[in-house]
């Protein structure tokens, strides 16, 4: 389904990084998006899938137009924070006090800069404030109150933590205090978790993700999304990786460094991201999905939850799915 094939590109070598490196040049730029692992209700699939597929465009034609993959991620994570359908940004999940804690993640693999917050709960759109944590501080993850006060110092501008509350996750989280919740449920979590990885024309890999955390989780909480290696991860000498599902597996098995680890020893996007799932469901009992890209651009939108709402753009093309199996095409040109 996703093993795309790319035009054999013109290589050099990079020796800006490491003199014995070969970089792709001239190839197709893709970014690939997924909006959570899980199980999503049939009256939001539509809307999440438009979500998806609006945002996979925006971000291909950033890339498109000779931007950095990490302005593509990061585009497209923002957009999604901002669309009240997924489980980030405004539209989070609320922990079990009832309130907003959003975590987020950005990697960058041309030298491996890294940034992430956690504990997050008064600001639009921490995916941005993530990528300052890499760019303006020597840390790569700040969490809560000193995460706040960093987004202030930044000139980030505060929003009121309701403000970030739907109506709908204020229902959820009332109907998942009472005892009959199911535990199925429970443990994927509202489904809506966002991420996105993204090669650009000269072949740099960059991957984003931001969650508002699993259902009724306890305060202070912190799952695998601004964890590095777990929640994404990326690095230009092998792929990058966006992660989603149940964050306490994704961890014990650092999921995302895990799959890049079977693409170094050869496995293609496809199979790495397979084993990955397959070994975090076999050891520990977790369920989830993940977007995978090498420098080549070749991608893979893989899981092992019921269901995964992912969307890819390259070469003009937009694919995406729901269901296992699911390969829908759109034109770039398409009306959305
Ligand atoms: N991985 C996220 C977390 O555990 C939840 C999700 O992806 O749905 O915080």
């Amino acid at each position: 389904m996703s093993f795309t094939s790319v035009r054999a590109g013109r290589i050099e070598a990079a020796s800006k990084y490491c003199s014995s490196v070969f970089r792709v040049i001239d190839m197709f730029p893709v970014v690939v998006v997924h909006g959570g692992a899980g199980h999503i209700p049939k009256e939001r699939s539509e809307k999440s899938m438009s979500g998806l597929c609006s945002a996979a465009r925006a971000g291909y034609v950033i890339l498109r137009g000779g931007g950095s993959s990490m302005d593509a991620v990061v585009e497209v994570v923002r957009q999604l924070e901002n669309n009240p359908s997924f489980n980030a940004g405004c539209g989070s999940v609320l922990n079990a006090k009832g309130e907003v804690e959003m975590d987020a993640i950005v990697m960058d693999g041309k030298a491996l800069g890294s940034g992430a917050v956690s504990g997050v709960c008064n600001i639009a759109n921490p995916i941005q404030l993530a990528r300052l944590v890499m760019n303006k501080t020597s840390h790569v993850c700040l969490t809560s109150e000193g995460a706040n006060q960093f987004a202030r110092s930044m000139g980030v501008p505060e929003v009121p933590p309701e403000s970030l509350i739907t109506e709908y996750s204020r229902m959820r989280w009332t109907k998942n205090l009472a005892v009959d919740a199911d535990p199925v449920e429970c443990q994927m979590g509202k489904m809506g978790t966002v991420g996105a990885v993204a090669v650009d024309s000269e072949g740099n890999v960059a991957c984003a993700t931001s969650t508002g955390g699993m259902l009724n989780k306890m305060e202070g909480r912190v799952g695998d999304t601004p964890c590095i290696g777990s929640g994404g991860y990326a690095d230009n000498l092998v792929g990058a990786v966006s992660t989603t599902g149940h964050g306490e597996a994704i961890m014990k098995v650092t999921l995302a460094r895990l799959i890049l680890f079977h693409m170094e020893q050869g496995q293609s996007v496809e199979a790495a991201s397979d084993l990955g799932l397959a070994y975090m469901k076999s050891r520990v009992g977790g369920l989830g999905g993940v977007v995978t890209v090498d420098p080549r651009g070749h991608w893979a939108a893989r899981f092992s939850s019921h269901q995964m709402a992912w969307a890819a753009a390259q070469k003009d093309t937009v694919h995406y799915g729901l269901y296992s199996g699911e390969n829908f095409t759109q034109s770039i040109d398409d009306p959305l």
